[in-house]
């Protein structure tokens, strides 16, 4: 019966002058989210709203799920679209709408008629009034309620008319390609998925880079890794993974520095490796799933040592989130499930009894000064041997 989706937007209605750049990213994105879906789709932008309009058969469900991972959608409302064949064709196709969608008629009811094209013959009062009484004569049981109705019957006059009375909430944010783009850095765990997709949620691409450590972790735990990538991408959009193998440089740390401080001198490695991709991908920050005091790298001392090395801003939007919390969006966006998968990630495996939780900057330095004779050319070797995954839903 559906024949269209009318996409709701909020913040992006609001941005003024560049309102029209944030409707377009809008528009490709679901152009871009439907491209796999069955069926044939048309999007475009009438009045004010952005219309997709289905042709032939379609497939409901899976255009619901591909809508409702594009970020600035607030609301899908599936809705019927049809010819302007005067008034009274128009009250049989609505009354016909509302016997199919309510079979239980106890129910109250108020029509929000808005008359987009104004040579329409009736005003959007009139349509109200008109339009309710047909509703009430065909179906006794209703009863019009205008404060508080279970139905909120809307019906639009563009060139066509489209009627919808559902919403379904889309994700929010802005859409993806209006905010530049970061660099995850993306583990097997909870954490870092969820911030990527929060990041990205603020109209932000997204590219990734992994640490493995061969063969102190498996194929698998790089598969998880992979798997996470293309969990998010429904989100985020293509994701090119940036597969580092850290496994020397683990071991040089290992063998030269202070074991209580393996972690925070590894995280410093990483965020520079990250920034290099993050530079040559033309990414305007780096993104991690860190929270304050959730281990040991992460308190405020942990993780001020590890922005040490970093010139670009590190965004870290789970840094006031509990654990639960975190969880709960891992759950809502799908990731969850794939998170838990008991594959070792590389830094489980070179974990020190008893790592420092407030280290100093000067004294981690001074460790890292042992490195000194091997590092540039450990870094040059994992730089040069990554290996790029190009990631898509
Ligand atoms: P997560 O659940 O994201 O793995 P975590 O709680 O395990 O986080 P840490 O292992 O301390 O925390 O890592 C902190 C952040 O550092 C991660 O959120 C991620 O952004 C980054 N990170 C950690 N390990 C890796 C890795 N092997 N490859 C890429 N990034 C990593
Ligand atoms: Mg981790």
């Amino acid at each position: 019966m559906y024949k269209a989706f009318l996409i709701k937007y909020a913040e992006i209605g609001i941005k003024g002058k560049n309102r029209h750049l944030f409707e377009d990213a809008l528009v490709r994105q679901i152009c871009y989210a439907l491209r796999s879906v069955d069926g044939t789709f048309h999007v475009h932008k009438q009045q004010g709203r952005v219309f997709v309009e289905t042709e032939g058969d379609y497939d409901y469900e899976e255009t619901i799920e591909a809508l409702s991972h594009v970020f600035g959608i607030t609301g899908i409302c599936p809705a019927v679209m049809v010819e302007d064949e005067g008034f009274d064709k128009l009250a049989e196709q609505v009354v016909s709408y509302m016997d199919q969608i309510y079979p239980d008629k106890h129910m109250t009811f108020k029509v929000k008629a808005r008359r987009a094209r104004k040579n329409y013959p009736m005003d959007s009062m009139e349509l109200n009034a008109a339009l309710g009484e047909k509703i009430l004569d065909a179906f006794p049981d209703m009863s019009v309620d205008v404060h508080d109705p279970n139905v909120m019957l809307y019906v639009e006059i563009r060139e066509q008319i489209s009627f919808y009375s559902e919403e379904i909430p889309g994700p929010g944010g802005m859409p993806v390609g209006t905010g530049g783009k970061a660099m995850l850095l993306l583990s097997g765990g909870i954490d870092s998925p969820v911030a990527g997709y929060m990041i990205s949620k603020r109209g932000v691409a997204i590219d990734a880079t992994y640490f493995h450590a061969p063969p102190y972790t498996s194929e698998r735990a790089k598969q998880k890794v992979v798997d996470l990538a293309k969990e998010i991408s429904a989100y985020t959009g293509p994701i090119d993974l940036h597969v580092v193998n850290f496994t020397d440089i683990q071991l040089a740390i290992y063998e030269k520095c202070p074991h209580e401080e393996l972690t925070i001198i590894m995280r410093r490695y990483m965020m520079k490796i990250a920034e290099h991709f993050a530079k040559e991908d033309g990414c305007l920050g780096l993104i991690t799933g860190e929270s304050i005091g959730q281990v040991a790298s992460q308190t405020m001392q942990s993780l001020m040592a590890t922005n040490e090395v970093c010139t670009m801003p590190v965004y870290r939007p789970l840094i006031g989130f509990d654990k639960q919390e975190i969880v709960e969006v891992s759950e809502k966006i799908g990731t969850y499930e794939t998170s838990i998968l008991p594959y070792e990630d590389c830094c489980t495996i070179f974990v020190a009894k008893h790592p420092v939780t407030k280290p100093n900057v000067n004294v981690i330095k001074k460790s890292e000064e042992k490195l000194a004779d091997v590092i540039d050319d450990l870094m040059d070797q994992a730089i040069s041997t990554v290996e790029t995954i190009h990631v898509e839903a």
